[in-house]
């Protein structure tokens, strides 16, 4: 069963006590190989050190004791027909009751005269104490204790998969695999932080050998695990800056004109500021890679848009990659009269994008025709190839899953590349999440928003709220309705046709448009051109317009089901209304069937605040998946905790990225360059995969 040698990946049936049954329950656990043993840490410990005489135990407690063993007896409890096995234990003084519950085998192990551990609940029945279904360990008569006595692993674990069984499981593995993992840590490293070496803090994980210990062993473990992924960061970004060099864009005097004459408002205070920093990062030939964070109507379209004239400007061409077809075209529609007004001819490159206009498409960027491109995934496709990319902008990042270098295609030189997200995220988060890019805020909101007023409402109300929108559209405003959200496509999609259908006959008189994923463009466009023109007063929709979907007139947003939705995306939702002048209005219809999704429900409605949502969004979905990045894995942290680590989290990401400074290939960290290739190659696209 066991190969020669060794090797840190083996599957886990290479494990001694691992069979094939065993092997499926700890795939349930995520652990797959020998190595992810090694690094499956405890949950908690339980210190089973002091001894507690028979005499001495004390209801209310948690005792260990060792005693030798009188009787096995087992009968049914008469009230709720359970089978009961008490175990009667003495010290040669005392006597003591254990009991477990429909706990199967305990005869075949348990015989008169043995020595046992027992660790558990000290309770007090019929007059005298019990320990309640304790954990237990049969103890040689020569090693007195067998390691019972020592402060003990309890590991987290899965159903049919004992404690016991699986401690023995980790402890074979660290007898065979804990020698075949060498430390990468870099010896400089090491001893300006006073680290210990690699195995045996991973002991000392596993089984401490007293409190300040153990500390020391964490804090060099989460200082690894921040490190591995700083430095993979780093390294990601040293990459970009020896590759191709990036067109170097002066600062035309034309762009501050532009903005005059095509802009129809004043920029923020945040604008200017974001707009300034992008501006002089394009002056570089090192190819600018930044984050431009911004709450959900902070106004990022004007800042790409000016990013991208200032682009043209400098000679090159632009591109703006949305998540959405809608997003994509809207853009679109808003861009290009801006661009034709300056004689720059613009492009929509989407999926559905026809053969023909594809096909020219392609021709006007690969000979430099077309001066700027906005579209979808489509964008990155076979094909599309430029012929001088100044400038990229990927906008609402977050909703583009995957984390990964978006590769453009270009003759030579790389483009500056910019990514919008409009999540607002704690700093510590967008050092792991976004640790390669520099960072931009834009702080502010636009002037003049009136906010947004939320209500909760049950879907007894429903009439209520279809009488309100009567009033609002005879007042010449406009409301999305958000359908349910509903796991099966088939079901959503029912769910949105058939309220429309409803709202159809309720609202006879106004316009009422549907749009959902399943339509075709062309139908998408009409019902958006509808809504955006003012010929529908209401448009239903599923999540499809969750993102980016700007239409000033709109003040009503009626989210349906609202308890189904993260609150990341209620944020973003309600942030589609109370862009123009008005008050924006906001309904969130809820049924209190499940108090805590009421609860939560309750405590967004009462607050704007992106930044506070973001925060109470990540304690209850964690960062995975309210960044987006959840399938790459590298928020999953083994033992580090963004909130409780910072401190360790800074010092591994000075360090990563100094040593990645001097050393940008870790020619001199071979041990550190595998490692870092092992744990995140795939996810940080530090490899080529195919
Ligand atoms: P987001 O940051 O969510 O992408 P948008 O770029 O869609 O936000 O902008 C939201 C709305 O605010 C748009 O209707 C836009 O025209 C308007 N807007 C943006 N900047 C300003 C500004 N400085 N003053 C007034 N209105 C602005
Ligand atoms: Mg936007």
């Amino acid at each position: 069963m066991t190969s020669a040698a060794p090797s840190l990946s083996d599957p886990v049936r290479y494990v001694k006590g691992v069979g094939p049954v065993r092997e499926r329950k700890l795939a349930n656990l995520d652990v797959l190989t020998a190595e992810d043993l090694l690094f499956l840490f405890p949950r908690r410990y339980e210190d089973r050190r002091s001894l507690t005489p028979l005499s001495s135990l004390d209801p209310g407690t948690t005792a260990s004791v060792i005693a030798r063993v009188v009787a096995l007896e087992k009968r049914r409890t008469a009230k709720r027909n359970l089978s009961l096995s008490t175990l009667l234990v003495t010290d040669g003084r005392s006597m003591v009751r254990a009991v477990w519950f429909n706990r199967k085998g305990l005869e075949n192990i348990f015989i008169p005269g043995m020595r046992v551990a027992l660790y558990g609940r000290v309770e007090s029945r019929g007059g005298g104490v019990q320990l309640t279904s304790p954990d237990f360990e049969v103890l040689d008569e020569d090693d007195p204790d067998d390691g019972f006595l020592s402060i003990v692993p309890i590991y987290p674990t899965t159903a049919g998969l004992h404690q016991k069984t699986l401690r023995r499981i980790v402890r074979n593995a660290l007898e065979r695999y804990l020698p075949q993992l060498d430390d990468y840590l870099p010896e400089d490293v090491k001893n300006r932080h006073s680290f210990k070496d690699l195995a045996p803090c991973m002991m000392e994980m596993h089984y401490p050998t007293s409190r300040d210990a153990w500390k020391e062993a964490r804090r060099r473990l989460v200082f690894d695990e921040f490190f591995l992924l700083q430095a993979g960061l780093a390294l990601r970004r040293a990459r970009g800056g020896i590759g191709s060099p990036a067109p170097s864009i002066a600062r035309g005097r034309h762009v501050a004109e532009y903005l005059a004459r095509l802009v129809p408002f004043e920029l923020t205070p945040g604008q200017k500021v974001v707009l300034d920093e992008i501006l002089s990062d394009m002056e570089r030939t090192v190819p600018m890679n930044r984050l431009l964070q911004g709450d959900v109507g902070s106004g990022k379209t004007v800042v790409a848009l000016v990013a991208l004239l200032a682009a043209i400007d400098g000679g090159c061409q632009g591109a703006l990659l949305a998540p959405t077809e809608i997003l994509a075209r809207q853009h679109y529609l808003n861009l290009r009269p801006v661009f034709e007004s300056l004689g720059l001819p613009c492009s929509l490159l989407t999926g559905s994008t026809g053969a023909r206009e594809k096909r020219e498409a392609h021709a006007g960027l690969e000979s430099g025709e077309i001066a700027a491109v906005i579209g979808t995934h489509a964008l990155l496709s076979e094909g599309v190839s430029f012929s001088k990319l100044g400038l990229a902008i990927v906008d609402e990042q977050h909703r583009f899953g995957v984390l990964q270098k978006h590769s453009f295609r270009t003759k030579g030189e790389s483009p500056h590349v910019l990514v919008m997200t409009a999540t607002p995220i704690p700093r510590t988060l967008t050092l792991t999440v976004y640790g390669d890019l520099s960072v931009s805020r834009i702080p502010d909101m636009p002037p003049g928003r009136k906010g947004v007023a939320t209500r909760v409402v049950p879907p007894s109300q429903l009439p209520g709220v279809i009488g309100f929108l009567k009033k609002r559209f005879a007042a010449g405003e406009r409301a999305f309705w958000i359908c349910p959200l509903i796991e099966e496509s088939e079901s959503d999609l029912a769910a949105a046709t058939e309220r429309f259908d409803h709202l159809s006959k309720e609202l006879s008189g106004f316009g009422v448009g549907l749009v959902h994923g399943r339509l075709g463009m062309e139908e998408k466009e009409r019902a958006m051109d509808d809504f955006t023109g003012g010929a529908s007063s209401l448009l239903v929709a599923t999540t499809v317009v969750e993102v980016g979907v700007d239409v000033p007139e709109a003040t009503v947003m009626v989210i349906e089901d609202a308890e189904r939705f993260g609150l990341s995306q209620l944020h973003q939702l309600r942030g589609r209304v109370g862009r123009g002048d008005r008050e924006g209005c906001c309904i969130l219809i809820c049924s209190p069937k499940s108090p805590e999704s009421y609860q939560r429900v309750r405590a967004f409605s009462s607050t704007s605040d992106g930044f506070e949502i973001a925060e109470a969004d990540l304690r209850l979905r964690g960062p995975g998946e309210v960044c987006g990045v959840r399938q790459s894995g590298i928020t999953d942290f083994r033992i580090a905790d963004l909130r409780r680590d910072q401190e360790l989290l800074l010092l591994a990401r000075k360090e990563a990225f100094s040593l990645v400074d001097r050393d940008g290939a870790l020619q001199g960290s071979p041990l550190l360059a595998q490692r870092v290739n092992h744990v995140l190659g795939r996810s940080l696209n530090l490899v080529e995969t195919a």
